[in-house]
């Protein structure tokens, strides 16, 4: 067989595509590698959402461009890897598509995140010396196609299964929209078979990805099964296991959505509700479709409604434009909607996005770095806060790894609520769902000790 390795870059949807393509890859005799330098077959899955990540991902591709040309040079010495194959997928190559052929001339195909079911077609041609660009749209038809393929799932606990594509949001500093294109949903038979599958191959928790989760089926035929529904309907099926969903965009979470996840005993008490910013002067600048207090209430609501729910948030730091008096309305923000935890992230101007254009507005980078700073700072002091509530109580953890820490095996897991346990026991109880007492709080995890 030949060896393929893929480096994945960014978020779940890009590691949950890259299990995707090693499905499809699968059926054209390649087998999966993590090491770089034994692979025929070498593709970055690259992200786009900071430049930094972009910056990455063509460094790596030039390190392996290079071992194409040695490998070429060496010829016969090197007999199986003369023909080492270069793949560049994901958002970069969505949004950059043939530009990357000029800065990158040793790529044989640019694959963009709407096609990767093209990839067994893109592999044929290769083989034949052609290089390949497939980076046009699709609609939801076509993305569908995904199930006349396996899935090559990496092992483990918690299956993540896409049921959105793309956004249709257009917030100003986002590249999704450019690179993930329009929503589209997945069909509902195609996820719950995707699921039962992950179930059939031992793994204990269902995640449900997409840019906005709870818009989940506005644009499939009838438009009245959505997320609710599917909840339901993967609810139903046999074993114990978990069920998640993120994203959430917070005007997008309605009644009966809060409603069902409560009801349905698989369903985690956690709500992904990115705020991105406290001041609604820049969720305005940043075309957010609410204020701040519109955000209050979506918060005080879901905290009514779900029992012991944890809620975790987005926020930017320096965007263009943003004054002293704005960004400490977002630490206030983390504050007074007692956030459990928060993804930070500095501002980071990208192409084609209308806030890129705002250049007389952006924030000096030692401004926005200190902001980036206090915010974590911020979010740190909240976490251990929101850890703290738990000591004491009883809570049930799904074990995801095994390993040694300082001389002790430690287990750890996640809470339905999704908090971090650590928990001290010689024996591996990976996949095992277990129950403890939380004896102590940290400012990431939680101590528990079984009972
Ligand atoms: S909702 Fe906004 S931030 Fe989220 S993916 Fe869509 S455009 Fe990007």
């Amino acid at each position: 067989m030949k060896k393929v390795y893929i480096e994945t870059m960014g978020c779940q949807m890009n590691k949950s595509d890259t299990e995707r393509m090693l499905g499809m890859l699968s059926h054209f005799g390649y087998e999966e590698t993590k090491e770089p330098k034994q692979a025929d077959l070498l593709m970055i899955n690259t992200c786009s959402i900071r430049q930094l990540s972009e910056d990455k991902a063509f460094s790596a591709i030039g390190t392996w461009g290079k071992w194409k040309k040695d490998a070429l040079a060496a010829g016969e010495n090197l007999k199986n890897r003369t023909n080492i194959k270069i793949g560049f997928c994901g958002c970069v190559a969505q949004q950059k598509a043939n530009e990357i052929f000029k800065r990158a001339p040793y790529v044989d195909f640019v694959l963009g995140t709407h096609k990767i079911y093209a990839l067994p077609e893109i592999i044929k041609k290769i083989n034949n010396d052609e290089r390949v660009c497939e980076c046009t749209e699709t609609n939801a038809t076509e993305d569908n196609l995904a199930k006349e393929y396996n899935i090559e799932r990496v092992k483990g606990v918690n299956a993540w299964i896409p049921i959105t594509e793309g956004c249709n949001n257009f917030c100003t500093y986002c590249i999704v929209p450019y690179t993930r294109g329009r929503e589209r949903s997945r069909l509902p038979e195609i996820i719950i078979k995707e699921a039962q599958d992950a179930l059939n191959a031992g793994f204990k928790e269902i995640t449900l990805l997409g840019q906005n989760v709870d818009s989940y089926g506005k644009d499939l035929e009838d438009g009245t099964y959505r997320l609710a529904q599917l909840l339901k309907d993967l609810n139903k099926l046999e074993g114990k296991f978990r069920i998640r969903f993120v994203t959430s965009y917070p005007t997008d979470i309605t009644d009966e959505l809060i409603q069902t996840a409560v009801e349905l005993d698989k369903v985690c008490e956690y709500f992904h509700i990115p705020m991105q910013s406290g001041s609604s002067a820049v969720l305005k600048a940043m075309n957010r479709r609410y204020d701040r207090e519109t955000y209050a209430k979506i918060v005080e609501k879901v905290r009514k409604m779900v029992p012991d729910v944890t809620i975790t948030s987005d926020f930017i730091a320096g965007f263009p434009g943003e004054t002293e008096e704005q960004f400490t309305e977002t630490l206030t923000a983390i504050d007074e909607f007692e956030l459990d935890y928060s993804n930070v992230a500095a501002y980071s101007p990208r192409e084609k996005t209308v806030a890129a254009k705002w250049v007389d507005k952006y924030i000096p980078e030692d401004i926005k770095d200190i902001r980036f700073q206090r915010l974590n700072d911020k979010v740190k002091e909240n976490c251990l806060k929101s850890n703290l509530k738990y000591v004491g109580r009883d809570m049930e953890v799904l074990v995801e790894s095994f390993y040694e820490h300082k001389g002790k095996m430690i287990n750890s897991g996640k809470t339905r609520n999704f908090k971090t346990v650590h928990i001290p026991c010689e024996k591996d109880l990976t996949g095992e769902f277990v129950n403890v007492k939380i004896s102590g709080a940290k400012t990431w995890y939680l101590k528990g000790e079984i009972i």
